[in-house]
């Protein structure tokens, strides 16, 4: 319980800390703009800032609500059959504008008729926040592989990218919410991708896990249950 308190704690006081930048830059945009005596011009810009800012802020609180929401249990989920080699290829395909622009090569190889029950919606959220990281954490040139299959009662799979790689002592800390690794600060990101990939994952009786080796390799691994027969085709 001890442990419990103090994570929540620690994680109530990186919401004030990550919430107080934001709000903070908004703050000194909107005072610059009324003390200033300028024209039409400065002031449309000070307001531009200042609904940037206000954007970050509500991003942050909708996405820590919907992750708190999944870790609850009480996130409703439209479960539906779903292929999620269709899924996955779908959300590659999003992908494959950023990937093109830093010559990083996306591998797409999941097997056919992996059916899980699942929201398509979320679903598809976890996976693209584990593309995301992968393009965005992987150097020019670089390659990203999405593999997948069924293996016993689960279909798996692995987002796997040669990038800059996770160190060790951050491998607990990297699912926790707000958690940014000190080399990860150089990109944007607001340190949430990877609790809501656990939290909605897990909301669907799934697991996720990391393996890396610094400057070598990440591989995130998802797995979910494979629907039940009866359902397939409903
Ligand atoms: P963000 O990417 O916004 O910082 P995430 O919750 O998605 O937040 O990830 C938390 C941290 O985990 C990142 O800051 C980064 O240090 C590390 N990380 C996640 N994915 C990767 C990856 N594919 N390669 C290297 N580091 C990663």
């Amino acid at each position: 319980n001890e442990s419990l308190i103090r994570q929540m704690r620690e994680s109530l006081d990186n919401v004030a800390h990550d919430l107080r930048t934001p709000l903070a830059r908004l703050r000194a945009s909107a005072e610059q703009a009324l003390r200033s005596s300028d024209g039409e011009e400065v002031l449309r810009e000070a307001l531009g800032d200042a609904v940037d800012e206000s954007d970050r802020v509500l991003t942050i609180l909708k996405t820590l609500m919907d992750v708190a929401e999944a870790e609850s249990g009480a996130m409703s989920l439209r479960r539906v059959p779903t292929d999620l080699g269709t899924l996955v290829a779908a959300v590659v395909e999003l992908y494959q504008f950023v990937a093109d622009e830093k010559r990083i090569r996306i591998e797409s190889r999941v097997e056919p008729d992996c059916i899980v029950e699942v929201d398509g919606t979320r679903i598809r959220q976890a996976f693209a926040n584990l593309l995301d990281n992968a393009v965005k954490y992987t150097p020019d040139g670089g390659r990203v592989e999405v593999t997948g299959g069924k293996t016993g009662g689960v279909v798996e799979v692995r987002v796997r990218d040669n990038g800059m790689g996770i160190p060790p002592e951050d491998l607990n800390r990297i699912w926790d919410r707000l958690y940014r690794g000190d080399k990860s600060r150089s990109q944007r990101g607001l340190g949430l991708g990877l609790s809501l990939v656990k939290a909605y994952v897990e909301a669907h009786g799934g697991t996720v896990e990391v393996r890396s080796e610094p400057g070598v390799f990440s591989e995130f691994t998802v797995r979910l249950p494979v629907a039940k027969p009866a359902a397939k085709g409903r």
